[in-house]
């Protein structure tokens, strides 16, 4: 260690700055950072450990170790789903200045331990206030320290047209959450957040921000929506979904399954099956990257995805089992609706077939994982494949 006042002043803040982060814990367990949010979820809100805030995230710039925190566990606001609500007793509270948090990162990356930030917070003092304490920290990070790993921000309801463009200029990443489709829907999960003013509103202005500095780099948006306690429907989410993709550019949509909090006001209502989640991941996919319209999504009953089946083979079993398409003269968009078909695939074949006839299933082997899946619901070169796949 090297000697001097300042490095003294830094060995003593920093442990208690570690301890504090430890305490904290996997606090924004529920909160993902990254592309794969399955991938990040490790348990309920309990661990108490400076390791419980690092998480491995995928993102665009490659997998990597983040530290995922918040400035404050506490909060004066009191959504019924949320630890951290105010006046939940179980709940410790933990406060980081910007400096504290800013200084922790910078040493947790020289260590080698971290090599992004996700920052997100409680409120208090209002989401301006709370806002300014969450840029503080990335400006500190990005101009005392010349960080140049991940960011990722958290704009809190409320926050003002400057603050989300200059949190944009910092991140690499920015989240509104929405938490719910509608207004009513998020009276019953939250009732002090606005769903249009306050976060609708914020990312479509991010969106416009986006537009006015086309030669900027700024963070891309995504949204969270806690799913399964309030009767949202996958119809509800999707269309909104389809919406913002189109409308905000968002980046990516997080379905967070709803989960009981004891001491909140939602603690005996029934877990979010996982399994919904999942088909939200998948169907949400389809709208992205896919082309899909909501319209084109297999809902039954009162607007739900099946359980049972992927989106994209429910989809296929009702359109394509009687119709399926011939993978030598399909367009593109066709090509996309067949399961086991991703945009890779599609342009594959697309590729292939101008050098080859496509009649032999085995020949997909060379471009698809599992031609198996496809299979009921293509020709090649006019007839159905033979059902029997080849082994190797
Ligand atoms: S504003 Fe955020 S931290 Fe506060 S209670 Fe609501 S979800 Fe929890």
């Amino acid at each position: 260690m090297p000697d001097g006042g300042g490095c003294q002043m830094l060995v003593r803040a920093i442990p208690n700055t570690l301890e504090k982060l430890a305490q904290i814990g996997d606090a924004t367990a529920f909160e993902p950072a990254g592309d794969l949010p399955e991938s990040e979820r490790r348990g309920r809100y309990q661990s108490h450990s400076l390791a419980e805030c690092i998480t491995n995230v995928t993102t665009p710039r490659g997998k990597m170790p983040v530290l995922k925190t918040m400035i404050t566990t506490a909060c004066e606001r009191n959504c019924y789903y949320c630890p951290f609500r105010a006046g939940r007793a179980k709940t410790k509270r933990v406060t980081f200045t910007p400096d504290e948090l800013a200084s922790a990162l910078d040493q947790m990356g020289r260590a080698g331990h971290v090599d992004g930030m996700f920052l997100s917070s409680g409120i208090i003092k209002g989401g301006v206030t709370t806002q300014d304490k969450i840029i503080d920290t990335a400006e500190i990070v990005r101009r005392k320290y010349r960080y140049r790993g991940y960011v990722h921000l958290k704009i809190m309801p409320g926050s003002e047209y400057d603050q989300l463009y200059r949190a944009m200029q910092l991140a690499d990443r920015i989240s509104i959450n929405l938490e719910a489709p509608t207004q009513a829907r998020l009276e019953a999960l939250a009732p002090k957040k606005e769903f249009t003013r306050e976060l609708l509103n914020m990312l479509m202005l991010a969106a416009q921000i986006r537009r006015e500095h086309p030669h900027e780099r700024l963070a891309g948006s995504v949204t969270q929506f806690v799913v399964g306690a309030v009767g949202d429907t996958d119809l509800e989410l999707l269309s909104l979904s389809s919406r913002l993709y189109q409308q905000a550019g968002l980046k990516r949509v997080y379905y967070s399954s709803f989960s009981p909090v004891e001491q909140t006001p939602l603690e005996n209502v029934a877990a979010n099956d996982p399994l919904r989640e999942h088909r939200l991941y998948q169907a949400s996919f389809l709208l992205r990257d896919y082309a899909w319209e909501v319209e084109d999504l297999p809902f039954v009953g009162e607007g739900n995805l099946r359980l049972d089946l992927d989106p994209k083979r429910a989809w296929a079993e009702i359109n394509l089992r009687e119709t399926p398409i011939d993978l030598m003269t399909a367009e593109r968009s066709q090509l996309l609706r067949i399961p086991g078909v991703g945009p890779k695939t599609a342009d594959a074949i697309l590729r292939i077939r101008r050098q080859t006839h496509l009649t032999d299933i085995g020949q997909l082997r060379k471009l698809m994982r599992a031609p198996e899946q496809a299979a009921p619901y293509i020709l090649l070169d006019g007839r159905r494949p033979a059902q029997q796949l080849p082994l190797f």
